[in-house]
Formats: C-alpha cells, sequence, structure tokens
C-alpha cells in the first residue's frame, strides 16, 4: 500500500509502498483510510525536516487527521464493526502514568507517549491502519463528509474545556447565573480574543461564537482573504493584525476599558502572544496551544510581568493533543458548527489532493489555502 513518509537522512516527503498492516490482537480494528487532513504540523515537519522517526526504522508515515471505514475487526472488538466510519486519536499513552493509564495521555506526565504520524509511530497518509479499539471512535453514517475535522476540532475542544475548568473558579463574571463558565451557554457577556485565522483559530472561534462570546480573530492576511471572510461568517470580528502591535490588537477588540476575559492563541507567533500577555484583562485567562519552532529572543519587564499576572489572578495555560472524550465533543459540535455558520466547515477545505501528489501537498502555501485535504482511494 502507498504511504507519504518522512525517511531517514533525506529532506522533504517521499511516497512509499509498504506492507498492509494485518490484525495481530483481538481489541484490534483494520480501517481503511479515506480521508487524511494535512495542518501545521505536518508543515513544520517537512520545513524543518522535524524527523522523530522510531529506533530501527528508516521511515515514519506521516498523517494524524483521518477519517475511514472498518474492514475488518479483532474477536473481542465489540463498538465497531465491518462498515462503520471511524476516527482514530493521535497519542498512545506511556503506559506507566496515571493519567495514560486512565485514558488522558493527552495529559501524560512521562513524556513517554507515542503519537501516530508525529513521534515515533506511524500515521495516517497511507491506505491501511491498525490500531486498538480503545483509540478507533465511531463516527455516526451522516457525518462521514466532515469527520476529517474531528482530530483539529478535537484540540480546540480540549483548549476550551481547560479554560472553563479553570475559570469556574468564579462563576460571577456578569450577573447572569447563565453564563457561569460551567453552563452551555457560558460565553454570554465576554469578549475573547483568537490569535490566528489557520485550521485551529477558526475552529476555536466557532466554539466560542456557539457559547455566545464576543469574538475577534486576528490573523497577518487582509480583510477580504479567505480566512478572514470565514471568520465574518461566523459572526466574530476579524483583525488585521499586519502592522499592529499586541496593545492596538487588544484595543480594536474592547478598547482600552472593557474587559478580555479570554486570549486563545492558535497562530505559534511567539512574540505576539508573550507580549500579549501584557494586556490581559484582570481575572482572566489565556490558553496557548500554538508551538512555535524557531528560537525568538525579547526583552520582557519581568517585575512587571509577574506583579501583573499575580495582582490581576491571571491565568496562561498550555493546552496540547487530544484524548477519546474530547473527539467525541468534536463529533457533537461538528454539525452544529457546520449548520450554524452557513456551511463553514466544507468551506474551510480548500484544496483537495491524492497520496500521490505529495510534492504539492508540501510546496509553499499561499493565504488562501485553509484546510488541505488527502483523499486516499485504496490500490
Ligand atoms: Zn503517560
Ligand atoms: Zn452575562
Amino acid at each position: 500500500m502507498k504511504a507519504i513518509v518522512m525517511m531517514r537522512g533525506k529532506s522533504g516527503a517521499h511516497l512509499l509502498d509498504l506492507p498492509k498492516p494485518k490484525l495481530t490482537r483481538p481489541d484490534e480494528v483494520l480501517v481503511k483510510v479515506k480521508e487524511a487532513g494535512v495542518d501545521g504540523t505536518d508543515y513544520n515537519m517537512i520545513k524543518h525536516n522535524l524527523q522523530d522517526i522510531a529506533e530501527g526504522r528508516n521511515e515514519i508515515v506521516m498523517g494524524h487527521e483521518m477519517v475511514g471505514v472498518v474492514e475488518n475487526v479483532g474477536r473481542k472488538v465489540m463498538s465497531v464493526s465491518p462498515g462503520d466510519t471511524v476516527v482514530m486519536t493521535v497519542r498512545r499513552g506511556c503506559g506507566i502514568c496515571h493519567p495514560c493509564l486512565h485514558n488522558q495521555s493527552d495529559m501524560c506526565m512521562t513524556g513517554l507517549f507515542t503519537e501516530r504520524g508525529i513521534h515515533k509511530r506511524d500515521g495516517y497518509f497511507t491506505e491501511f491502519v491498525v490500531d486498538q479499539e480503545q483509540y478507533v471512535v465511531k463516527v455516526p453514517a451522516n457525518l462521514a463528509k466532515l469527520a476529517v475535522f474531528t482530530e483539529p476540532l478535537s484540540i480546540a475542544e480540549k483548549g476550551i474545556a481547560q479554560l472553563r475548568t479553570i475559570q469556574s473558579r468564579f462563576p460571577w463574571t456578569c450577573g447572569h447565573p447563565e453564563h457561569d463558565f460551567l453552563a452551555a451557554d457560558w460565553g454570554g457577556c465576554k469578549t475573547a480574543l483568537v490569535l490566528g485565522a489557520g485550521p485551529l483559530g477558526v475552529l476555536a472561534a466557532a466554539l466560542l461564537r456557539l457559547a455566545g462570546a464576543y469574538t475577534f480573530v486576528a490573523d497577518i492576511v487582509p480583510e477580504n482573504s479567505p480566512k478572514a471572510r470565514l471568520v465574518k461568517q461566523m459572526g466574530a470580528n476579524y483583525v488585521d493584525a499586519r502592522g499592529k502591535k499586541p496593545k492596538e490588537i487588544v484595543d480594536f477588540c474592547c478598547g482600552s476599558s472593557s474587559q478580555l476575559d479570554i486570549v486563545f492563541e492558535a497562530s505559534g507567533a511567539a512574540v505576539t502572544a508573550v507580549k500579549l500577555v501584557n494586556y490581559m484583562s484582570r481575572s482572566s485567562i489565556y490558553v496557548m496551544t500554538g508551538i512555535p519552532q524557531k528560537e525568538l529572543l525579547i526583552q520582557v519587564d519581568a517585575a512587571q510581568l509577574v506583579r501583573q499576572i499575580v495582582s490581576y489572578n491571571q491565568v496562561v495555560v498550555g493546552s496540547v493533543n487530544s484524548n477519546r472524550s474530547h473527539f467525541e465533543m468534536a463529533l457533537k459540535d461538528i454539525p452544529v458548527i457546520n449548520s450554524r455558520f452557513g456551511g463553514l466547515l466544507e468551506k474551510m477545505i480548500t484544496h483537495r489532493f491524492k497520496l500521490q501528489d505529495h510534492d504539492q501537498i508540501f510546496s509553499a502555501t499561499d493565504e488562501t489555502r485553509i484546510k488541505t485535504v488527502i483523499e486516499i482511494e485504496a490500490s
């Protein structure tokens, strides 16, 4: 079967023929991959030649976002059967720490986990994959066409879940009990700024809009670009951050006097991300999900920064990866987001390729590219 791989000692992406995987345990599922999503992690792996290949191997199959159809199951598998549409999670736990032993490998405490398509374990830019049932999530049949968004949306779901849990430390942000951070309409009377209008930023903004938050999304593309149009389609405001200092971005969102309750960083633009901490409001929360690559040095007034975080009760929290529960949340929200915001998810897919197009998939991306999907036909 064909697979897009990174190879030891070579740069770029390559198409290889690999043996089709087989069921070897009674709790395993064989899945035929139908679509795989490409995201910033994949582009960075190629651009910066970030190879993380298991010992004893010469290649790693790329890709960590997928939707597929079950082809065969081991005798102990209960939750899926052949013909079911499924998605698969990314991280495989260390098998040692308590979070990993309790279905929260996204919070692994040893760092000894692996990740499909990223970290020492083959991914999904291929025709067939095998994994244990616990990592395979059944997709309702009517969501097959949009389920390729499950993994990226699960990353936004986890970040937002972290923020809601942490901010439930104080219920009374306004006079409405229905806007408590653990209530369904928790976004009411709150202002949020999302940094980055890539797929993760747009999906995080969609969740913020669903919850009723007054939402701004900042990026460095013009007002009339496809990304900015998607932002506006959700009833969020687009901030063209080109030439704007972090303070000017915040002032654009809420002026100098009112509250910026939430910052959600999804760009990986490290300098802006750090400088924005200086403009957080009192009792506000900042969720960081973007992962910068290059080393970037800046000067900060450490005393001012610490004084502000302490005296304003601020929280900066990092959020990476996601677990099965976030995949399940994403599958619930996918149809809601798509119908509420005028086919948002369909419009996000701007480019479609085949496995054989591995050179074009990673060639320079322009600002019209939002989500790239690889359509996979088993040979
Ligand atoms: Zn662990
Ligand atoms: Zn309220």
